[in-house]
């Protein structure tokens, strides 16, 4: 009897023990989800939902993710099974301000009985990336099988230079053999549609997965443009993974540098832009203005710090605000203030380069990012557009509205790493623009953060 009861003790403490070592993530919890029994991954996973750090109630903690499950629970009148099978869980916000944290956990969760549930937490953020690649891959292959005379075929060398002409170049885009052998393969870019670290990133993803892809305004010879997606793979797959390409420029002590390593495919894709564009439009813009919304801004900076981490390199943060936008509204009524962000979205396009990241981030806050800027750059670009809104005039109904704006400007740098700093940066910079009489554009200063820690000294 004895030793009945040592071996299930004894099993007991093992399935203890496999439920705290087990890669994913376990909790046991009653009907009320409160929780008996959590594993170390799922409370890892779990504490940063948790509004106040407490881990008691399932239910609670994923109130703001799954506000629904309390009810799915009671509403199950079977005595034990399923109630839901890796249920995707994204966690907007995470991602942007902290990259290394999931932004989408599964939820599984099983009604054991009466009195327990069990939910299984996986972390499954690099699967579902991995899906959307294979998405676009599966796109792609389809799209190039479909339209198979369409496309450019060029071969690049390891820093992503054009190392010969064939006749598809000269179909697709105009240019001669002379005009392209020996150029980085942005010439097929428009200005500003690229920078010599972005090629290096292509050609550092194309290492690392096998492939790299991007849409996006490409340039004919007579530069005219054509709306086309670039394909970037390795030419020989064997050296994926390899060391990262040093993108147009000179590398002496590598014998075969100019040794076709790459094969680059450009198609045109303009008819089949309409439809990729309005998908594109309906989860990345902005309802009022069209340019990105929030969201994208978020996402394009989650993706450039991750750039930033591999080969770190310049960025620079432009938070805009409008001034005195109230007394707009106030003064011409709120479908005023509307012609108004609309027209000051359409400026900030203009003003900036096709690389650059313009977003409205809500009200009549807006944000440039700018890869390959420095402060001197960033500060040019937001000068220019300030001026262009204070010398322009909206006319709505036949009343003429004149408005100006503030910014404030900020950079990476080994103090500033993450988004939050640069944000808050930038943010503190905005604050000192509006401080010292609006209209101007401020870059952030060591003392604003002595200035932000005064409260008197807000606006
Ligand atoms: P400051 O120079 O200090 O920035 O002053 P401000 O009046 O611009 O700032 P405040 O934050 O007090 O006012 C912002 C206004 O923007 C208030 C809000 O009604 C208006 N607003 C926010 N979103 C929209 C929108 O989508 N359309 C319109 N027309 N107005 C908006
Ligand atoms: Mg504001
Ligand atoms: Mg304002």
């Amino acid at each position: 009897m004895a030793t009945a009861l040592q071996d299930i003790a004894e099993e007991y403490e093992a399935l203890v023990q496999f439920l705290y070592l087990a890669p994913v993530g376990l909790v046991q919890a009653n009907l009320d989800g409160e929780i008996a029994m959590i594993n170390p991954l799922s409370a890892q996973l779990l504490i940063p939902l948790s509004p106040d750090g407490n881990l008691s109630n399932l239910f609670q903690v994923l109130q703001t993710v799954a506000p629904d499950l309390r009810h799915l629970v009671e509403s199950c009148t079977a005595p034990h099974g399923m109630l839901c099978d890796g249920v995707r869980i994204p966690l907007a916000g995470s991602s942007a301000a902290r990259p290394q944290q999931p932004t989408m956990l599964s939820l599984t969760l099983l009604k054991l009985d009466q009195q327990r549930l069990m939910a299984v937490v996986n972390d499954i953020t690099q699967q579902v990336a991995r899906e959307r690649l294979l998405q676009q891959n599966e796109a792609w292959l389809n799209a190039i099988m479909v339209g198979v005379t369409e496309y450019a075929l060029v071969r690049l060398d390891h820093g992503g230079r054009i190392h010969d002409w064939n006749a598809s170049i000269g179909r697709i885009t105009g240019f001669s053999e002379e005009a392209v052998v020996g150029q980085p393969f942005s010439v097929f870019y428009p200005d500003g549609g690229t920078t010599v670290d972005r090629i290096a990133d292509r050609l550092r993803e194309a290492d690392e997965s096998g492939w790299s892809l991007d849409e996006g305004w490409r340039l004919k010879a007579d530069g005219s443009r054509f709306w086309g997606s670039a394909m970037i793979t390795p030419l020989d797959l064997r050296n994926a993974q390899g060391p990262a390409a040093s993108a147009c420029v000179d590398t002496p002590q590598a014998a075969d540098a100019a040794a076709p390593a790459y094969s680059l495919v450009i198609r045109d894709i303009t008819d089949k832009r309409e439809a990729s564009e309005s998908q594109r439009k309906a989860i990345a813009c902005d309802h009022l203005t069209g340019i990105g919304n929030r969201r994208s801004f978020f996402e394009a900076a989650e993706l450039e710090f991750l750039r930033g981490k591999r080969l770190p390199r310049k960025l620079s943060l432009l938070m805009l605000d409008l001034d005195h936008f109230k007394r707009v509204n106030d003064g011409h009524g709120h479908p005023a203030g509307d012609a108004v962000l609309r027209d000051f979205a359409a400026l900030l396009t203009a003003s900036f380069r096709e690389v650059d990241v313009v977003c409205r981030l809500g009200g009549e806050e807006f944000a440039v990012l700018m890869p390959s800027a420095d402060l001197a750059q960033a500060q040019a670009g937001a000068e220019r557009l300030r001026q262009r809104a204070e010398m322009h005039a909206v006319v709505v109904d036949g009343v003429t509205i004149r408005y100006t704006v503030s910014g404030g400007i900020a950079m990476v740098d080994s103090d500033a790493a993450d988004l939050d700093t640069l944000m808050k940066r930038a943010d503190m910079a905005l604050y000192a623009a509006k401080a010292e009489g609006r209209n101007r554009v401020a870059h952030w200063r060591p003392t604003d953060a002595a200035r932000a820690d005064t409260p008197t000294a807000q606006p």
